[in-house]
């Protein structure tokens, strides 16, 4: 590998507040730094994918700037102790993709601290078919078991934004594990699809978005995974069983936030934030190792779609539009 080697990648550049996207030829001393530098294999698209690749919410400070939160690739070269020339790795966080230059391209150079390796029983494609979304969901379900969550304890775990990536994984980790999976979706047409995943019920979405008519409605739910947030988030807390746990995700209704303190109060609902980006090393690879024991690779295979690199800019707006089922591998040539 020299300084000019090339490979593909999808550059971001600002002009006067406008963020546009372009195909480029770049070479290896263009990357940033880095003691690692990664030939690319897979990427995936996520929601902050979309936001980041549309110029939405200022998550990119400086441009030029190449997007893609996460990848599975091999070690091309590396100054670190922890990493050899052809060891599998998988980066998901710690603000690559917007921060710093991202999946998006051929090649990739990172801290080698921001890597793990490859997890056994899982292939790169597979790591990128779970991605961060998969592995998000697989903290959001740990943390609902640390709160006291177990298969043995009767009701529903409900999933909100089920049709989506966070949403797909974690019905599926959920079903196999034991739990009773209440979906929650605005798709009529993904039913079939969460079923497949394992969800027991499906939840219309409007009925989420309507809050209940006191401040707390009927208890439902013996545990939460929610991607929403908004008022569904609200409605989520107020229907919460006594002393049940959400594990706040995603914001793909929008970050506010309606509710009052009476399920905390009332009820003795937790609510615990759900941080993939900054999540400590220790429980970034416990995770990626249940969840590759957890998740049968055929469900996984169902609810991934494969897309090539040249399809990011259709698929981040879709993404933003709620379009997106599943989760969507990008191959990187
Ligand atoms: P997706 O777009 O794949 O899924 C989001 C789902 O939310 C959609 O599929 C849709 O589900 C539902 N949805 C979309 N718009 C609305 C709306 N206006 N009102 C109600 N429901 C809506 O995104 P991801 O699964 O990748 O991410 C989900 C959320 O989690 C995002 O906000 C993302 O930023 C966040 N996230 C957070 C992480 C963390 O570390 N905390 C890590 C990863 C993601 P359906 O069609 O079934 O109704």
């Amino acid at each position: 590998m020299t300084d000019t080697d090339t490979f593909d990648a999808l550059v971001l550049t600002e002009a006067d507040g406008a963020v546009s996207q372009a195909f480029e030829t770049l070479t290896n001393d263009q990357l940033p730094e880095g003691d690692v530098t990664v030939r690319v294999q897979y990427s995936t698209m996520n929601y902050k994918d979309g936001m980041v690749v549309n110029g939405i919410g200022r998550l990119v400070r400086t441009y030029p700037h190449v997007p893609g939160v996460d990848f599975s690739g091999v070690v091309e070269a590396s100054d670190s102790p922890d990493f050899a020339v052809g060891d599998e790795v998988v980066l998901t966080g710690w603000r690559v993709g917007e921060a710093h230059w991202g999946g998006y391209a051929g090649r990739a150079r990172v801290k080698s601290d921001w890597l793990v390796k490859k997890p056994a029983g899982l292939s790169l494609k597979q790591t990128m078919a779970l991605g961060t979304a998969g592995f998000t969901a697989m903290l959001a379900v740990n943390r609902l078991e640390e709160m006291g969550l177990s298969p043995n304890i009767d009701g529903e775990v409900l999933v909100t934004g089920a049709a989506g990536g966070v949403g797909s994984v974690a019905v599926a980790i959920l079903a196999k594990l034991g739990y009773t999976v209440a979906a929650s979706t605005g798709r009529a047409e993904t039913h079939d699809y969460l079923k497949g995943l394992g969800a027991s019920v499906i939840v219309d979405r409007e009925e989420l978005s309507t809050p209940p008519k006191g401040p707390l409605g009927k208890e439902r739910w013996i545990g939460a995974v929610d991607n929403v947030g908004a008022d569904t988030l609200g409605t989520v807390l107020a229907t919460m069983q006594y002393n049940a746990t959400v594990a706040a995700v995603g914001l793909a209704g929008g970050p506010g936030l309606k509710t009052t303190v009476l399920p905390f109060l009332l009820r003795g609902v937790n609510l615990c934030g759900i941080d993939s980006v900054m999540c400590p090393k220790p429980k970034r690879i416990a995770a990626w190792t249940r969840i590759a024991d957890v998740l049968p690779l055929d469900i996984l295979d169902s609810l991934t779609t494969t897309k090539a690199l040249s399809d990011v800019p259709s698929l981040a707006s879709d993404i933003l539009k709620g379009q997106v089922k599943g989760r969507t591998v990008i191959e990187i040539p």
